[in-house]
């Protein structure tokens, strides 16, 4: 498996909009509008820091895990993004490794990227986000 970069920190927010404020005000990053991706219930937005993102999600569903996580734990930091040279690849060898998947098959994230998370409980406590983007 090849990663090529931390592709992008999550960051659960009740609002994009009360939530990116800190972000783009304060700490000067651009803000390139926003993205809802149904099939997971969340609207992300991200900000480039350099070679790495932030990104700001937001529930659109009460049910939704962005929903629950800020329910559980209120906002922060949700999930670290690694990016790789392949997923499938990634991910049938961490399979082999015995490592416990979320997402055993990638499936569409925002801005057409391939993604699919590791189970916290094999991370060390942290949601792991694997991501392919061909660009
Ligand atoms: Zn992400």
């Amino acid at each position: 498996m090849k990663i090529l970069k931390i592709d992008h920190l999550g960051i659960a927010v009740k609002s994009i909009d009360g939530g990116k404020e800190f972000w783009t005000d304060v700490m000067g990053l651009d803000f390139e509008g926003t993205e809802t991706v149904e099939a997971q219930k969340v609207t992300t937005a991200f900000l480039p820091v350099g070679e790495s993102e932030v990104e700001l999600l937001e529930s659109t569903a009460p049910d939704g895990p962005i929903a629950k996580y800020l329910e559980k734990k209120g906002e922060g930091v949700q999930h670290v993004a690694f990016r790789v040279e392949n997923i499938e690849e990634a991910l049938a060898e961490l399979k082999e490794k015995g490592v416990r998947l979320i997402d055993e098959k990638p499936r569409g994230g925002a801005g057409g990227a391939k993604i699919a998370f590791l189970h916290p409980k094999a991370t060390n406590g942290v949601l792991v986000e694997l991501c392919q983007r061909d660009e």
